[in-house]
């Protein structure tokens, strides 16, 4: 490498991830790669006139955070929506509602919610009329923190045509006030007589939501994500801004199967494969989820004996999902499925088996997207076909709190089992989730190695024989998610030639007590060698 280059970060423990050289104390970049790692008087002579220099201050650099399953968009709407869940008094409700309308463009819906009346004096139910004077041309619809109940104000009414005469809908309820009018409050079903008028968000929306997305990511480290099964208005969204150089995280998008399948029996697809912004792969679903009784296992739920979950429509029948899967994958592309109960995570090996077999071998890293409850013999299974283990370690410390009511403590022994995936030399990719759970990954690293549930009643952790070591998270959000993306020539360890994609972190994990990481914050974050996220620069204060 000749020549100065465009940013040095000096005095900082370097974590590079890369078992050939583990620590450093400076990074060069030159353009958006990375030009020397090693000790800071080699790296200082790559300094010129022109280089920006970060002083780490001894803190912890180490490679962008990769999330490797979120749902971006629905993310970025729901920073976008008005947030109600503090708003201690009806008059506070109302403000915030009010505010959000002026900061809307006209006619756009105010939505979100997430409100409590139960914390307000008398615990009264709003109104319309609460709200309509600071919202007189602004169709507002914001639901309950429960989600069984949503108030929508006069101009949402209106645009859904409900008034005195509407009847109630089966399983719903229009409140009414004593002359008979709708106070604005629905319940349950009722809902739906304003939810279904909302417009799908226009492409200004949603390129406001991508922007406030890639913003939350910037601040948290964040420099790619694996983006699973997008809209396709979402597509274009994401191109506009790679073409315009706007993405401050790398994006890439999974789409759905089973639309995928069917573009590819019309003929090849040429999919984006820019440095921020690609299309790859197929996300495709096996069963539902824990929470709603709907992750299909081979016994019946502790909680409910009549059930044992249920398939994802898509697989059934089962032969139609087993010739996409091969079809797609023929075309090069990489499986990752949704699978969390130990059945359907079954079933999906066997899917992945015969593919494998019908159309012979090669590196497709396939993936099973969640991965949480495994039967014991199927480890072996995920490492000898070479399935990567898509997790998401929030939900272990969330679930956590009353997952064993409905499985029993048999099942959990193999419940979000990231050490077993260890033993068994599974790769291991970490993801969020978000906006199901929090995007930031210091959480995720936080409940991998604690284990520790929401509710404070397991501080030892909930199966801690299934905890991991704060290393083997930093890499399973590095190295692990760009090994599941194919990416691992260019991105999850700082060596010379990758992605100058950086997150400097307020401490070091690898010396910060358990209880603690999830206080660590991303202080500075560079993502292909720009600077997108200072902390001290966003907080105002100046350098
Ligand atoms: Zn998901």
């Amino acid at each position: 490498m000749v020549g100065q280059a465009d940013l040095i970060v000096i005095n900082a423990r370097v974590w590079t991830g890369d078992p050939a050289a583990p620590e450093a104390e400076a990074v060069a970049v030159t353009g958006d790669r990375i030009a020397a790692v090693g000790r800071r008087a080699d790296v200082e002579k790559l300094r010129g006139d022109r280089t920006a220099v970060i002083d780490g201050r001894g803190r912890f650099l180490m490679p962008g955070f990769n999330d490797a399953h979120i749902h971006l968009m629905t993310g970025g709407a729901q920073l976008d929506r008005v947030d109600l869940k503090d708003a201690s008094t009806p008059q506070e409700f109302a403000r915030r509602v009010g505010e959000r309308a002026r900061r809307s463009a006209p006619g756009e819906w105010v939505l979100g919610g997430n409100w409590d009346e139960q914390q307000w004096p008398g615990a009264p139910l709003p109104t319309r009329q609460m709200i309509d004077a600071l919202t007189p041309d602004t169709p507002v619809l914001v639901h309950r923190y429960d989600e069984h109940m949503s108030l929508a104000n006069s101009v949402a009414l209106r645009r859904a045509g409900v008034t005195s005469a509407t009847p109630d809908p089966p399983g719903g309820l229009v409140v009414r006030d004593a002359a008979g009018q709708p106070t604005g409050v629905l319940k349950d079903a009722a809902q739906a007589y304003v939810s279904r008028v909302v417009p799908p968000p226009t492409h200004d929306r949603r390129v406001r939501i991508l922007e406030r997305a890639l913003a939350h990511m910037a601040s948290l480290g964040v420099t790619s994500v694996q983006d699973m099964g997008p809209d396709p208005e979402d597509l274009a969204v994401y191109a506009e801004l790679a073409a315009s150089g706007r993405l401050t995280a790398r994006i890439r998008a999974v789409p759905a199967e089973v639309p995928l399948a069917a573009s590819l029996a019309a003929g090849p697809i040429r999919h984006p494969t820019g440095p921020f912004f690609r299309i790859s792969g197929a996300k495709g679903f096996a069963d539902g989820s824990l929470g709603s009784t709907t992750a299909l296992f081979f016994e019946p739920y502790a909680d409910a004996p009549a059930s044992r979950g249920l398939l994802a429509d898509e697989m059934v029948p089962l032969d139609q999902m087993r010739s996409r899967l091969v079809s797609i994958d023929k075309a090069g592309e990489q499986l990752c499925v949704h699978a969390i109960g130990d059945r359907a995570i079954s079933m999906v090996l066997d899917l992945f088996a015969d593919v494998a077999l019908t159309n012979g071998p090669r590196d497709r890293r396939p993936r099973i997207e969640h991965s949480q409850h495994v039967a014991p013999a199927d480890f072996a299974r995920y490492s000898s076909l070479g399935v990567i283990a898509s997790v998401q370690p929030y939900h272990a410390i969330d679930d956590g709190r009353w997952a064993e009511r409905r499985i029993g403590q048999e099942r959990a022994k193999t419940t979000y089992a990231f050490r077993s995936f260890a033993d068994h030399h599974v790769r291991t990719a970490f993801g969020s989730d978000w906006p199901v759970a929090p995007l930031d990954p210091v959480q995720g690293i936080y409940a991998a190695v604690t284990r520790a549930t929401l509710d404070g009643t397991r501080p030892g952790g909930w199966v801690p024989e299934q905890k991991v070591g704060v290393a083997e998270a930093l890499e399973a959000y590095t190295i692990g998610a760009a090994y599941a993306e194919f990416q691992e020539q260019n991105k999850g360890t700082i060596a010379v030639g990758m992605l100058a994609d950086l997150v400097l972190l307020s401490a070091d994990p690898l010396k910060t007590a358990p209880a603690a990481l999830g206080h660590l914050r991303a202080d500075v974050t560079v993502a292909g060698g720009r600077v997108v996220y200072d902390r001290v620069a966003a907080s105002g204060a100046g350098r």
